[in-house]
C-alpha cells in the first residue's frame, strides 16, 4: 500500500514565489501517474515535497495513510531519480548502489545480494567497479535507476529521467522503466515533457499549469485528436 494524497497543499518559497496552490490529488497505490505542464508550473516542487526535500507551506500530505508533513526524507521510504543522474562521482557503481543501504545499517551480505540483483535487472553487471564518469548517459541513468531499485521503495519518483538521452536511448529506457514498474508493482510518479512517454507509460496524466491542476485523466482523454 502506498497511496499519496495531497489535501489543499500550498508551497511558497522564501523568495515569495507560490509554486503550488491549493493542490488536491489522490494518487492510488501501484498507479503510474505522469505529471506534465510547462517549465516552472510546479512539477518538481510536487516531487520534492513527496520526497521530503521541500517543506510544505500549508495543507496536508499523506503517504500510505500517514501524515508526512513533518517526517524527514529518510523515514519516507521513497526513491527519486533525477534528470542529471546525481550519482556520487567518486564512488564506483557498486558503492553508488550500496551507499543508501549502508546508511541504513543493512548487513553487508544482504547489500551485496540487492546490488547484484539490481545490476542484473538493468544489465550493468560489467560496470560494477567503474566510476560514473567513464559511463555513457544511458549507463549512468541505469545506475541511477539501480540506486532506486535496491531500496525497494514504496514510491518511485522520477523527474524527467530520460530528457538528457538521445531519442533512441529514450525509447530503450522507456521500456526499461516499464519493466521495473511491472516487476516492483508499486507507485510511480513521473515528470516529463515528452508526450509519447506520458501516453505510453502513464495510467493517468496530471496536467499542471502555474501551480494548479488543469486536468487529470487517462492518457487517451488528455491527448485525443
Ligand atoms: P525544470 O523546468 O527542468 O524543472 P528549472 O529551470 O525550473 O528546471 O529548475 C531547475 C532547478 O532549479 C530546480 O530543481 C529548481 O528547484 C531550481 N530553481 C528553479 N527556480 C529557482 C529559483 N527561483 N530559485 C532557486 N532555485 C530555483
Ligand atoms: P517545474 O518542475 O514544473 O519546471 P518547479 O517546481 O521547478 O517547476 O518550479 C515552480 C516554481 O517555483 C517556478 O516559478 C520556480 O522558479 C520556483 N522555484 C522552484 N524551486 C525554487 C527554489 N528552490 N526557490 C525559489 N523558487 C523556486
Amino acid at each position: 500500500m502506498a497511496d499519496v494524497i495531497f489535501k489543499n497543499v500550498y508551497k511558497r518559497y522564501n523568495c515569495g514565489v507560490t509554486a503550488v496552490k491549493d493542490f488536491n490529488l489522490d494518487i492510488k497505490d501501484k498507479e503510474f501517474i505522469v505529471l506534465v505542464g510547462p517549465s516552472g508550473c510546479g512539477k518538481s516542487t510536487i516531487l520534492r515535497m513527496i520526497a521530503g526535500l521541500e517543506e510544505i507551506t500549508s495543507g496536508e500530505l499523506y503517504i500510505d495513510g500517514r501524515l508526512v508533513n513533518n517526517i524527514p526524507p529518510k523515514d519516507r521510504d521513497i526513491a527519486m531519480v533525477f534528470q542529471n543522474y546525481a550519482l556520487y562521482p567518486h564512488m564506483t557503481v557498486y558503492d553508488n548502489l550500496a551507499f543508501s543501504l549502508k546508511l541504513r545499517r543493512i548487513p553487508k551480505a544482504e547489500i551485496d545480494i540487492k546490488v547484484k540483483e539490481a545490476v542484473k535487472i538493468l544489465g550493468i553487471e560489467e560496470y560494477l567497479n567503474k566510476k560514473p564518469k567513464v559511463l555513457s548517459g544511458g549507463q549512468q541513468q541505469r545506475v541511477a535507476l539501480g540506486r532506486a531499485i535496491v531500496r525497494n521503495p514504496k514510491v518511485f519518483l522520477m523527474d524527467e529521467p530520460l530528457s538528457n538521452l538521445d531519442a533512441k536511448l529514450r525509447v530503450q529506457m522507456r521500456t526499461e522503466i516499464s519493466k521495473i514498474y511491472d516487476r516492483f508493482k508499486t507507485t510511480f510518479i513521473y515528470v516529463t515533457h515528452d508526450q509519447t512517454e506520458a501516453m505510453t507509460m502513464g495510467s493517468r496524466i496530471v496536467v499542471m499549469n502555474k501551480g494548479v491542476i488543469q486536468q487529470v485523466d487517462k492518457p487517451q482523454f488528455i491527448y485525443e485528436n
